[in-house]
């Protein structure tokens, strides 16, 4: 017997319908280095219809790429729409990355046009020639004031947007791509990831829920984390498909300015990665804000940054996991009720867990090579592989030899994780961050936690460095707070109750900033470059 529901599919375009019938009053709202420019669903919907009809005008493609180059803003999330509801495909591009990677991203995507916010511009148009594809340049208007060339491939985008017509959105197909995005390839060139209409309508549920974000009417939500960065953790879905008022920060992500716009919009949802957070405590602590939701993930969030928003801004971090290759969000860590009458130091270290997958997404930790099933008693460690329709099951045109799934049908995260019997996970590092020290693993991110713990570090970052006798010790980085002085000592004296005797790192520089990626997180790999000669044994 067959179910006798409608079948009707999972496309973009029903959250983009949803928005425009529901909630045209809305505000939206971007900030920008002349102040803020204040909209509402309704202009954006029929803002984005019009773009559509500009991307038929400019004659992309049918599932042509549609590159963009820009902060969080109105503009963006009309293009976020815009592409894939009339069958295009979003091609977000990370302003930050180094010149080559992104001549060989739009390159290897074959985007044939680029939207470019003009404080940006100069950054991408000595590219444009290198990039094969790339047909026309739109220009966004952002507050900045990069001159720009007289060239027949610029346009302007309002000037283009004031000459269309809008067009009618009816996406059929849920299994089409919807965008993509390249993780930005630690090692080898970058991966791209594809993205369908239903991995993304699917995402979006889940990022809804109370156990992810939680996002609703009442909500005014700010994505801080960059639209290029893992489709900005789906917020930019959510909050039109909930309904939910939107912030964005635009060119305006100085810490300061950031704390500013949270106070003065009201904004109750906010989410980037930590070293945003760790900027921004300062500025919000002691401040009059409507927040009840701080997301956090992309790499581990230090237990003592989560208690020090919970002590200074009065709530603590929401902790979540992902990986742009699970579009991203994947687990999070929502307090369970069994912990509500708990002492704060255990919810603080509950916090610090990736925790639950998501409802919708399957987790299991085992052994990488023979792929044996690790147990889930918070002890044993495995790679963490995941499973579920907003995971990723191969890349875009991949370099021979990159394989994403297991045979039998799990994604290999390149995460190593333990589970505790509840099955929420508990990240202990990336496989190429642990320290291999005789024939031992040892956790960088457990020693980052327990060295960020101490009151005068401001971060922390652990790489190995070589040894003859064990292989790799532990190496730890160090950044105090401003106007503090420690010595090696008094770091390793504090972590001497917190960690086995063995991890003690074997030697403590004190460095004046930790290296970033160009998602913010740490930059081990730059570490470990500038530490490659570090001898720990003269
Ligand atoms: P990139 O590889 O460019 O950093 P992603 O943003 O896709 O791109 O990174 C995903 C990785 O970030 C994960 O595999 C994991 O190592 C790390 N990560 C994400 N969230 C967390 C978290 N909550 N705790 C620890 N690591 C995390």
């Amino acid at each position: 017997m067959r179910g006798l529901m409608q079948d009707s599919p999972l496309t973009i375009d029903t959250i983009f319908r949803h928005a425009e019938q529901h909630y045209g009053d809305v505000p939206i709202v971007t900030n920008s280095p002349k102040g803020v420019t204040r909209s509402t669903y309704g202009e954006w919907a029929d803002r984005t219809r019009r773009l559509g009809g500009v991307l038929d005008t400019l004659g992309i493609s049918a599932d042509g790429r549609v590159g963009t180059f820009g902060w969080n803003s109105q503009r963006h999330l009309e293009l976020y729409f815009a592409a894939p509801c009339t069958g295009r495909v979003l091609h977000t591009l990370n302003i930050r990355l180094f010149p080559e990677q992104l001549t060989y991203i739009a390159n290897h995507a074959e985007d044939e046009v680029v939207f470019v916010d003009r404080s940006v511009f100069p950054l991408f148009w000595p590219l444009v020639d290198t990039m094969t594809t790339v047909r026309h340049v739109v220009v966004m208007e952002d507050g900045g004031d990069a001159e720009l060339p007289d060239d027949p491939r610029i346009s302007d985008y309002e000037t283009l947007l004031a000459a269309a017509s809008p067009v009618e959105f009816d996406v059929r197909d849920e299994s089409l791509a919807a965008s993509m995005c390249y993780t930005s390839g630690t090692t080898g060139n970058p991966k791209g990831v594809v993205y369908s209409h239903r991995s993304t309508v699917l995402h979006t549920m889940a990022a809804l829920s109370p156990n992810a974000f939680g996002l609703s009417v009442r909500d005014v939500a700010m994505p801080v984390v960059p639209m290029f960065h893992a489709n900005a953790w789906g917020i930019a879905q959510a909050a039109p498909a909930a309904g939910s008022a939107l912030v964005f920060p635009g060119p305006m992500m100085q810490p300061e300015a950031l704390a500013k716009i949270i106070v003065d919009e009201g904004v109750t949802f906010t989410a980037g990665v930590p070293t945003i957070w760790q900027g921004v405590l300062p500025h919000l602590a002691g401040q009059p804000h409507k927040l009840r939701e701080i997301g956090c993930g992309g790499s581990a969030v230090p237990k003592a940054l989560s208690e020090a928003y919970r002590e200074q801004v009065g709530l603590p971090i929401l902790q979540a996991w992902g990986m742009t290759e699970t579009s991203p969000v994947a687990s999070s860590g929502v307090l369970a009720k069994r912990l509500e009458d708990a002492d704060d130091d255990t919810k603080a270290t509950e916090r610090a867990r990736a925790g639950i997958p998501l409802f919708g997404v399957e987790a299991r930790i085992v052994d990488a090579d023979s792929l044996e099933p690790q147990p889930w008693d918070d002890t044993a460690t495995g790679e963490l592989q995941v499973r579920g329709p907003w995971c990723a099951k191969e890349y875009y045109n991949p370099d021979a030899g990159t394989v994403l799934s297991t045979e039998d049908g799990w994604m290999k995260t390149g995460d190593v994780a333990a589970m505790d019997r509840y099955g929420s996970i508990r990240i202990a590092d990336r496989t190429k961050d642990l320290i291999k020290s005789g024939g031992e693993w040892i956790s960088s991110v457990d020693l980052e936690n327990a060295i960020m713990s101490h009151p005068k570090v401001a971060e922390a970052a652990v790489v190995g460095v070589k040894h003859s006798k064990w292989d790799e010790r532990p190496l730890a980085c160090v950044v105090l707070k401003q106007g503090e002085t420690a010595t090696a000592e008094e770091i390793l004296d504090h972590l001497k109750p917190l960690v086995a005797k063995w991890w003690l790192p074997d030697a403590v520089e004190f460095i004046d900033e930790v290296p970033k990626t160009s998602v913010g997180k740490f930059s081990k790999k730059d570490l470990r470059a500038k530490f490659a000669e570090y001898s720990l044994e003269s």
